[in-house]
């Protein structure tokens, strides 16, 4: 007994001498964050995070469903506190698998819309959305009117033979683009409609959306599907060849005299098994901060989610997204379709 006290001691003593006890105060300043955003510009976002509250952030990333294979298989080993989706959809199927935890913040409740939040429980909110990004089209407007593509549903439009490049069909800003078209539509003709579309592809999906719109401008397809902020930043970019490729382009958004344009969310959440919950909630609060939103604006010419955060981006304005109809489908509803569109994905090949 003695001579373990003793022991003790000596450990103490040396751990003590060795700084261990600020060294364990320093690793409660940590933030582990599992992200899907995969945007360059965001470092300065995540510095700032850690300047003003000294909280150290490890970033894992991977794609959405990626991170969402990891969560499930870490279960309660999990080092995850925060969880960065860039797709409305896997939020609301992550929140229903019991990957994420309900929290309270006045900060995020004053800040941002309900609309753009996991739906309220006396527990609190499991996800709140950060911004949106619309998936619009990239034309090459000497092979094709605007008119001519006015509706996602024209996709599948017999006239656009060879003319649609896309990232691949499974993509999560894909299939949330295919089920909110299809709960609108039907199955049986969202499957033809699915079908119409890779028969009017000029090439297989390969690349991410930037490599669909310099595609168009090579002349290589008429139509690309992209999100807005991937034109924005090529109109922004500092390569003279970058702003050529934006200028052959015409950007129109989908079904503005019908649905509206489907709009998407990246937003965050807290980890189910979070170890770090005090410094997750700060995190998230950080992301509605206008220093954070106008980043996402500015930065990553996505739309600020965030009340009263007056952004001016003049290339988003430039092609149309100050002010554009929004489709109004329920999140839900989408999350419940990610396998069923999957599924016809395949039947109808897709890739
Ligand atoms: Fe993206």
């Amino acid at each position: 007994m003695r001579k373990f006290a003793k022991f003790s001691m000596i450990v103490a003593t040396v751990a003590a001498a060795l700084g261990f006890q600020s060294q364990l105060h320093a690793q409660e300043k940590v933030l582990n964050i599992y992200s899907a955003r995969h945007y360059q510009a965001d470092s300065v976002m995540y510095d700032e995070f850690t300047r003003t509250t000294g909280i150290r952030i490890n970033r894992i990333e991977s794609d959405d469903a990626g991170i969402l294979a990891r969560l499930r298989a870490e279960g309660a080993a999990s080092p995850a506190d925060v969880v960065l989706l860039v797709d409305a959809a896997r939020l609301a199927l992550a929140d229903s698998q019991g990957l994420f935890q309900p929290f309270r913040s006045a900060r995020l409740d004053a800040a941002i819309p309900p609309n753009l939040r996991a739906a309220p429980t006396p527990e609190g909110v499991t996800w709140t959305g950060f911004s949106t990004r619309a998936r619009v089209f990239a034309i090459d407007p000497q092979r094709l009117r605007a008119e001519d593509v006015a509706t996602y549903e024209q996709l599948s439009d017999p006239k656009l033979r060879g003319m649609i490049c896309t990232r691949s069909g499974s993509h999560p800003y894909n299939i949330s683009l295919f089920a909110t078209v299809i709960d609108r539509i039907g199955d049986q003709r969202g499957e033809a409609w699915l079908r119409g579309i890779v028969a009017n592809k000029a090439r297989p999906p390969r690349g991410g959306d930037t490599d669909q719109i310099r595609a168009v401008a090579a002349g290589e397809c008429a139509l690309a599907i992209t999100n807005t902020y991937y034109v924005a930043r090529l109109m922004r970019s500092d390569n003279p060849a970058d702003r050529a490729v934006a200028e052959r382009v015409r950007v129109v958004f989908p079904n503005q005299a019908t649905t509206g344009t489907h709009v998407n969310i990246a937003g965050g959440a807290i980890a189910r098994h979070a170890r770090n919950r005090d410094n997750a909630i700060a995190f998230m609060e950080f992301m509605a901060t206008p220093f954070a939103q106008k980043h996402f604006a500015d930065g990553n010419n996505e739309f600020a989610a965030a009340r009263n955060v007056r952004v001016n981006n003049p290339a988003l304005s430039a092609i149309g997204g100050d002010n554009f109809k929004v489709e109004n489908i329920p999140l839900d509803v989408v999350a419940r379709n990610l396998v069923k569109v999957q599924q016809m994905l395949d039947r109808v090949g897709f890739k």
